[in-house]
């Protein structure tokens, strides 16, 4: 045993009194991780896994860096924590800003720090907004977001977040959201028998004209939809949306929380699929989980005017700059750069996707095979021609996959099996958790039984 609880009372305890998010009350069962080396977890009872999981998509280091921690303790040494609020500042969060400019596309020249995505894009939904009203556009206040999109579970970016019961029995939600049709060029028959392409960027031509262009603050979008099940566009649609919304005046809000500092091989995603985004909301990647933080990037044009306002810039939390938290994401990217796990990322996500593409043919159960760099994703269907989504056994395939195999995978969006492993991971890794799954998809059934 490698806790220092006893067992049986950490299990009571959790059931207990954590509240998990996602987690149906009648699944009483637990996998309380205590160690984490590389892409390898313990549990507390001394279970072994392998993380294909990357956590949630952000382990791009790999667990358990001793220098990580080393980091943390001198920050921790010198100067813990003091605010950036008013004309307070520290050293940390200035070098991360800097450091975070010089990697974002051209475009993006400030930096405002969150303590992770929910937060971010609360902010940089807020920003938007503000921007128009110091630009004497005060009516500019809707946000145009895509079903199946994840933009966190706060009240503004979960407001824009795509699905309908992550949102029930919540009271109104933030107003002036609207959804659009994802670029799922998989899910045909969203798009009527027109090119997807075509049919989007209609629907959002006509959506702008029902609100009225004034009207419209901002559309946010994920490069590449990540919970969505790794949903790459077709590569004409950023470029055609972007076109739309600076035809109007509207802003682009990147959310980048999932797709920045590596995980789709790139340092950001947006330049790769023809973005050129006004903001950009990070987190996860930036500290590979070591500790919380998140930043909004904006354009200089963004920054000046918000901050040129009244009192300034209206957003703020009392963590915004953690200096121990900016410490550690300046180790993170000195360790994603030094190890060229960009690069890594690109050629093990190749790798993966390479043995995992052949499944689509052989099963009928997957539709078909994704990928970006390190995510990638099966999608799940009863049968090849009517795509209908999965049903999923008593749990998850993912949890019997680890059950089975000990190789933590995820199910999303619901009919996705994703794969968004450590940066990090080797060959052979890559290769036992793609087995792990192809083994446990061979026996799947089209009802979902196993
Ligand atoms: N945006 C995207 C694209 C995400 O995938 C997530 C989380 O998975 C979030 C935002 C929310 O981030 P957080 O959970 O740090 O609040």
């Amino acid at each position: 045993k490698t806790s220092t609880a006893p067992v049986e009372y950490l299990f009571d305890s959790d059931v207990r009194r954590l509240l998990h998010p996602h987690l149906p009350a009648s699944i009483t069962d637990r996998v309380i991780m205590v160690e984490g080396k590389g892409c390898r977890l313990v549990d507390s009872n001394g279970r072994s896994y392998l993380d294909a999981t990357g956590g949630l998509w952000l382990a791009q280091i790999g667990h358990g860096r001793e220098e990580m921690a080393e980091v943390a303790a001198a920050q921790m040494r010198k100067l813990e924590y003091f605010t950036c609020f008013w004309d307070f500042s520290n050293d940390q969060a200035i070098q991360l800003a800097e450091r975070l400019a010089a990697l974002a596309p051209p475009q993006i020249e400030q930096v405002f720090f969150t303590s992770g995505g929910s937060e971010g894009n609360d902010a940089a939904i807020k920003t938007a907004r503000f921007f128009h009203y110091v630009k004497g556009e005060p009516k500019r206040t809707w946000i145009l977001s895509r079903r199946t999109a994840y933009h966190g579970l706060a009240y503004g970016g979960g407001t824009a977040t795509g699905y309908d019961d992550l949102a029930e029995g919540q009271g109104p939600h933030l107003p002036h959201v609207t959804h659009l049709t994802p670029p799922h060029p998989y899910r045909s028959s969203l798009f009527v028998g027109q090119d997807p392409t075509d049919f989007l960027v209609n629907e959002l031509e006509d959506r702008i004209r029902e609100i009225g262009p004034d009207n419209i603050a901002a559309m946010i979008g994920e490069p590449i939809m990540g919970v969505g099940g790794m949903v790459v566009p077709p590569a004409d649609y950023w470029p055609r949306v972007q076109q739309v919304l600076r035809r109007h005046g509207i802003l682009l809000i990147a959310d980048e929380v999932v797709t920045a500092f590596g995980r789709t091989g790139s340092w950001f995603a947006s330049p790769d699929v023809g973005m050129e985004p006004d903001i950009i909301v990070t987190a996860k990647g930036l500290t590979s989980g070591y500790i919380p933080l998140g930043a909004v990037l904006v354009s200089d044009r963004i920054g000046n005017a918000v901050r040129g306002f009244g009192d300034g810039y209206p957003v703020g939390y009392t963590y915004s700059g953690h200096p121990v938290a900016c410490a550690i994401a300046l180790k993170n990217l000195e360790i994603i750069e030094h190890d060229g796990l960009l690069a890594a990322a690109r050629r093990t996500g190749d790798f993966m996707y390479q043995l995992a593409a052949p499944l689509a043919s052989e099963l009928d159960i997957v539709g078909e095979v994704r990928h970006a760099g390190m995510g990638l994703a099966f999608e799940l269907v009863t049968d090849s021609l009517t795509r209908q989504a999965l049903p999923q056994p008593n749990g998850s395939i993912a949890d019997v996959i680890r059950e089975e195999t000990g190789v933590i995978v995820r199910v999303s969006s619901p009919t996705n099996l994703v794969l968004s492993p450590p940066l990090v991971m080797t060959q052979e890794q890559a290769a036992t958790a793609v087995t792990a799954v192809a083994s446990v998809l061979r026996r799947a059934r089209s009802d979902g039984g196993l």
